[in-house]
């Protein structure tokens, strides 16, 4: 478990990085602590790579700092080079030296040992990876998902103090990235690696990560943990970026009750708008319960997409409302069936409609 409690071992206060004269990371902030596995994550160009650079020292700041247990790795007028930072990368491509055999590879940054301790701690981080037996073999005869277990034993092996990865899994078919980020994830942990994963995939994200940094336009909209991230989105942006969902019309009765047209929604964290604000409501297919319908309220099945253990169903109430909602796959509805509807508003999330003002 992460002690929340500790110093945090890495520390960005306002953290600005300029190319030329466009700034790509904006007054960024965020503190990582021990044996965390945190996330960037967010869309193309909203800065995550760049921060990471700035954290492995590949990139200077235009404003802000950067320390590891407190001690300065990027201050005004102090930068210490990448080579002094101890952290470990891991890259999209592998990057793995193609001349060099797996035990080479992963010994590289180890030249300091003997022999035989670099021979020792190579098996040691083989079996770590589940690769025994393959030390000898060059990359070009591993396959991808190999290689990149190969790259994070080259990473961990000098015992860095942060590992980074900037989209590891990006190059592998899906059913093997969920595989491996869930034994990276499981390898972290075991080992109290402290780790920074940057990815535009919520699943990987989701799958790896204590906390995420959800990004946009070079800032953190909500650094929060995956559950929170998906059932208490800080915005609309962060609301439509991860996960699924319907967004409803209501108007505010009270700070606790909308009126929609799905009847009356209570929300159990209260809004701080006055009575009248037209609201959007954020509706998970996990909200949307199917099969009864003790308030009289159905929906007509117009849409549903088998995903094996459940099945996505979208349906339209007699409004005309479009809501999305997960069932177990053996509940098997057809398009054309009348069904009916519940809601799960533990974790009603709500925004003011275009035009109404953001703040009570
Ligand atoms: P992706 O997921 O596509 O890799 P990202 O979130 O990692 O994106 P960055 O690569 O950090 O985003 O880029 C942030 C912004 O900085 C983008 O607008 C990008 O165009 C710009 N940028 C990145 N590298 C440079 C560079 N070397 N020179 C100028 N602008 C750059």
């Amino acid at each position: 478990m992460v002690d929340y409690t500790a110093s945090p071992l890495l520390e960005l206060s306002n953290v600005h990085c300029c190319y030329g004269g466009t700034t790509a990371v904006y007054q960024l902030s965020l503190r990582v602590m021990p044996g965390q596995i945190a996330c960037l994550l967010g869309p193309s160009g909203c800065g995550k790579t760049t921060t990471l650079r700035a954290i492995a020292g590949f990139e200077p700041l235009c404003n802000g700092e950067i320390r590891v247990r407190g001690e300065p790795l990027s201050v005004p007028g102090y930068v210490m080079p990448p080579e002094k930072r101890r952290m470990g990368m891991v890259f999209q491509d592998y990057a793995l030296f193609p001349h060099l055999n797996i035990y080479d590879n992963i010994t590289f940054g180890l030249r300091k040992l003997s022999r035989r301790d670099r021979r020792r701690r190579a098996d040691e981080l083989l079996e770590l990876v589940d690769l025994q037996g393959y030390g000898e073999r060059f990359p070009h005869e591993l396959s991808g998902g190999q290689q990149q277990r190969v790259s994070l034993a080259r990473a961990v092996a000098p015992q860095p103090q942060l590992v980074l990865l900037d989209e590891p899994f990006s190059n592998l078919d899906v059913e093997l990235r969920e595989r491996l980020s869930r034994e990276f994830h499981d390898i972290f942990r075991d080992q109290q690696i402290t780790a920074i994963l940057v990815t535009h995939d919520q699943h990987e994200a989701f799958a790896m990560a204590d906390e995420i940094g959800l990004m946009r336009d070079g800032r953190i909209v909500q650094w929060d943990t995956p559950f929170n991230l998906y059932h208490e989105p800080a915005d609309r942006f962060a609301a439509e970026f991860i996960g699924q969902g319907s967004m409803i019309s209501g108007t505010l009765i009270d700070g606790e009750r909308i009126q929609t047209s799905l009847g009356t929604l209570r929300g159990s964290h209260g809004f701080p708008w006055p009575a009248g604000t037209r609201v959007d409501v954020l509706l998970r297919p996990d909200d949307v319960r199917m099969g009864e319908a003790p308030s009289g309220l159905y929906g007509r099945v117009v849409k549903k997409a088998f995903k094996g253990a459940e099945t996505l169903y979208t349906l339209r109430t007699p409004d005309g409302v479009e809501l999305l909602a997960l069932a177990p796959s053996h509940s098997d509805y057809d398009v054309g069936d009348d069904v009916g509807l519940t809601m799960d508003t533990e974790h009603l999330v709500a925004f003011p409609a275009d035009g109404e003002v953001q703040a009570a």
